[in-house]
């Protein structure tokens, strides 16, 4: 078994290629072993060869570090997410209890840029959840009324302000939040890579196949050699369910995006010359879309049940058709093959939005499963799982832990029948935003 990435995207692609991989082929052995080097697995190595600069710590990926969807997100980094639900007092509590543990997890990204100097394109500029239906003002007064009790400072905007701010005249309604920063996820993520303490041996192109404890030593076996560790800790986020972790608490869901190549000067001034901005739909399935600070126009709008270990060409190629349909509604004058990139992405997701951080068994840990919101929580909980497996507490832990935790799933095949019906009906609802 491996993941098989699409080499399409650009985030990626615009990056130097890194040289010097090292492949797992003979049997090691280790202190700590984190399986997985997206933004949670990188930050927990991070952690640990802060903590422990004398002990061996290894940080395996199946793919290249760094390439699932860490480098492959949409480069929201959030502060707050659309939630219609959250009315009663006890909701509100929760929607607090969510929005401090992205609060953190901006403050754990914004630490690490400043630490070591990071340019990953970050700008503060806020982001729109919009939508071409005057009638999502409802979702949107009630969102309103959620963010005023917690001080989130936000608008609700118009079409005619959305014009000139977007550049297009699709969206009839927005609610716009002060807080929330877009980035270069591909260039976050590199820095990461390139920031590993001496004592973090990595190693790339290793899947892990199968794992277990005996006798208190955890044993992994790879193709190609072994590891025998002490500790693990698993970093897969949309894998871990094919690990067997927290089986019944999550599952993967396959995202596809596209991106434009830049705008030439003459297509940027017939959208209005607009500044840098993000899009996050109102309507669950609705499209996600930004312009990037290099005027190239980034659009995710398929969500769905797929094997998470590949797509194939024609898939994505069906996809991408249905990305280019998305600009063009809001951007009738572009031409129509200004598409550079296509990709698909894997998350992980739970049934009531809750994040997993946990301690599975005696030195066997777990982070991930964040819902389509993981550059800061992942970070966030890559460092904070890194604090808990030495055994140690901080307020930012007791705070994770504080929220639900992630509740129990339906067995296969009712599982997936379940969720497919439910993207489906999501579909339908937000057909006009795709
Ligand atoms: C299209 C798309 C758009 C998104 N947009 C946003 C956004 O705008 N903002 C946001 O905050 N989040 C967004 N996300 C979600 C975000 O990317 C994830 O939540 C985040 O990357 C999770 O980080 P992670 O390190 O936990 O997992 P990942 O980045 O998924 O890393 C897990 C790693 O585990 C490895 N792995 C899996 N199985 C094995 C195995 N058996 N052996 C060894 N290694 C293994 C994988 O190769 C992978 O590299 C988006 C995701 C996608 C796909």
């Amino acid at each position: 078994m491996e993941v098989v990435n699409d080499s399409n995207c650009s985030w990626i692609n615009d990056l130097n290629k890194r040289s010097n991989i090292q492949i797992i082929s003979s049997d090691l052995d280790c202190e700590w072993l984190i399986v997985g080097a997206g933004y949670t697995g990188l930050s927990a190595a991070r952690k640990l060869g802060q903590l422990y600069p004398n002990k061996k710590i290894i940080l395996v990926d199946a793919q290249l570090a760094g390439e699932g969807a860490s480098s492959r997100n949409s480069g929201y980094l959030v502060d707050t997410t659309l939630n219609d639900g959250f009315t009663s007092n006890k909701e509100l509590e929760n929607y607090k209890k969510k929005a401090d543990i992205y609060k953190l997890g901006i403050e754990a990204v914004k630490k690490f840029i400043k630490e070591h100097q990071v340019d990953c394109d970050w700008n503060e500029c806020g982001k729109y959840f919009a939508s071409s239906k005057e009638k999502d003002k409802k979702i949107l007064e009630n969102f309103s009324e959620t963010l005023s009790k917690l001080g989130f400072k936000h608008d609700i905007l118009f079409n005619k302000d959305l014009k000139k701010k977007l550049g297009t005249n699709f969206y009839n309604i927005a609610l716009y939040t002060k807080g929330g920063i877009l980035l270069n996820p591909g260039k976050l993520v590199r820095a990461m890579i390139d920031t590993l303490s001496e004592n973090v041996s990595l190693y790339e192109n290793s899947f892990l196949l199968n794992w277990r404890k005996l006798n208190g030593i955890i044993n992994c076996d790879f193709k190609n050699g072994s590891i025998k560790t002490k500790k693990i800790i698993f970093a897969t986020n949309g894998f871990l369910k094919s690990l067997g972790i927290k089986k019944n608490y999550n599952f993967p869901i396959t995202l596809t995006a596209s991106m434009t190549r830049p705008l030439t000067d003459e297509e940027f001034k017939s959208i209005g010359e607009p500044k840098e901005w993000g899009v996050l739909p109102i309507r669950p399935m609705g499209a996600t879309i930004r312009m990037t600070k290099d005027k190239r126009i980034l659009i995710r709008n398929t969500a769905e049940v797929h094997n998470p270990y590949k797509m194939s060409k024609i898939d994505l190629d069906k996809r991408a058709i249905k990305q280019k349909i998305g600009i063009k509604k809001r951007f009738p004058q572009l031409p129509d093959d200004i598409i550079q990139s296509a990709w698909s992405g894997i998350v992980s997701r739970t049934r009531n939005s809750s994040q997993i951080f946990e301690k599975l068994d005696d030195n066997i840990f777990v982070a991930g499963c964040y819902n389509g919101s993981g550059i800061g929580v992942g970070t966030l909980f890559g460092e904070q799982i890194a604090i808990k497996a030495s055994n140690e507490n901080t307020k930012e832990i007791e705070i994770i832990e504080s929220r639900n935790k992630p509740t129990w799933l339906p067995p296969q095949p009712f599982l997936d029948l379940g969720i497919k019906a439910r993207l489906f009906y999501e579909r339908i609802r937000a057909r006009s935003e795709i």
